[in-house]
């Protein structure tokens, strides 16, 4: 059986007479460009997250530096984020001209350690870009706290969690702006690239719309700006996309709960952690290796046997080849956990269009590759993942 990482064309299939109507009616307004659709999207999305504005943009990575930028925070500013992500985390604060200065992660969550951000806030701090790494948020109350303490802007990086919620706070209620990506692969994704952020600040919004569209909110009239718009396609694809979304995420955590289940008791890699009263949205599910040597095994196991099975993400940024590449950055004390995420984790097919066969087909395989390799999973010399405890986890 072959099992895909992703299931784009079944979902279209699932919902094409809804999508093909959105394109049609876009197609035929000849409104293509900052037109009703867009509104039209920007309103829903906004009510989604009950967030008083939304922003279409062309796509996530612009969103986070729209959002910077629109705060003001540039050239001779630090901004805190963590270096096990996507690399587009980092970019947008370099577009934005700051310095982003890295953290450890939590080794359970992989989000940002909230307990280790105020060790690296100098003068020069004013921001901390948490992400909701995999679909799970970050521990966004402490880290507003962090915020509130020393007077710094918050942005949530939400590409990789819409939907997703913690115990006591919603995405984009506890910061400045939350921002996220519909790139296809997200779990709100269109056919091809486009990003939003949502804010319930009208200042922001304001010069973000400013921002994105060539400095200009009034014909003719141009102050600083860039072209970063949302086509008003791919709105049309999104707002009916929006609709399932809720459902969508529920499959997903319908799967990562029967992966879990299956995978219980295997001895060479951990689960991921599902923190109480979050609701992981599980844009991944990644398990972690024992150590570094089993993952890359594992992952040629997995694909000689015709399960994509990928890694996210297997470089952290700051051990990228020619990192900093002249850019302002600078790692704040040990991050050993997002070294070992970075060498040790798998990410298994995770999509709602799987099938339950596909899943037990996944879930057997891997059963089977670590009942062959349980004795390296156990203690012993080599085991080179840290695991280090981190001040949320003690
Ligand atoms: C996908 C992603 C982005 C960037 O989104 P693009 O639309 O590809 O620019 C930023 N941050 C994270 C965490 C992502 O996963």
């Amino acid at each position: 059986m072959k099992v895909e990482f992703y299931g784009h064309v079944r979902q279209y299939h699932a919902i094409q007479s809804e999508i093909d109507a959105n394109v049609k009616q876009v197609l035929e307004s000849g409104s293509y460009v900052m037109g009703p659709m867009l509104k039209q999207f920007e309103g829903e999305l906004a009510a989604y997250h009950g967030t008083k504005h939304a922003i279409g943009v062309a796509n996530g990575t612009d969103a986070i530096w729209l959002a910077l930028m629109g705060l003001g925070i540039g050239p001779g500013d630090e901004v805190i984020t963590h270096p096990n992500t996507f690399f587009a985390t980092a970019e947008a604060i370099w577009i934005a001209g700051a310095t982003a200065v890295f953290v450890d992660c939590c080794p359970k969550t992989k989000c940002i350690c909230p307990g280790l951000i105020e060790a690296a806030i100098t003068p020069k701090t004013k921001a901390i870009i948490p992400v909701h790494l995999y679909g799970q948020c970050a521990d966004m109350v402490a880290i507003k706290k962090i915020a509130d303490r020393h007077k710094l802007r918050l942005i949530e990086d939400n590409a990789q969690a819409i939907g997703a919620h913690g115990p006591s706070f919603r995405i984009g209620q506890l910061s400045d702006a939350a921002t996220t990506s519909f790139i296809i692969q997200k779990n709100l994704g269109t056919f091809g690239d486009s990003g939003a952020l949502v804010t319930n600040c009208s200042e922001l919004d304001a010069r973000v719309r400013q921002l994105r569209n060539h400095g200009s909110n009034k014909r003719n009239v141009h102050s600083y700006g860039f072209n970063s718009r949302l086509d008003d396609l791919h709105a049309g694809v999104l707002s009916a996309k929006l609709k399932h979304i809720d459902a969508w995420n529920d499959q997903r955590r319908q799967w990562a709960a029967r992966y879990t289940a299956g995978l219980k008791g295997c001895r060479t890699f951990d689960l991921p952690v599902e923190l109480p009263g979050y609701r992981h949205v599980y844009h991944l599910y990644v398990i972690e290796t024992k150590k570094p040597a089993l993952r890359d095994a594992l992952v040629d196991f997995l694909v000689k046997n015709t399960i994509d099975a990928k890694t996210h993400y297997s470089i952290a940024i700051h051990q990228q080849a020619g990192y900093p590449w002249g850019r302002e950055a600078r790692v704040a004390g040990s991050v050993a956990n997002a070294e070992a995420n970075a060498a040790c984790c798998v990410s298994l097919p995770m999509f709602p269009e799987l099938t339950a066969e596909e899943v037990d087909y996944v879930i057997a395989k891997v059963r089977e590759w670590d009942a062959a390799h349980a004795a390296e999973g156990s203690e012993g010399p080599g085991l080179a993942r840290s695991g280090k405890p981190c001040p949320c986890c003690s």
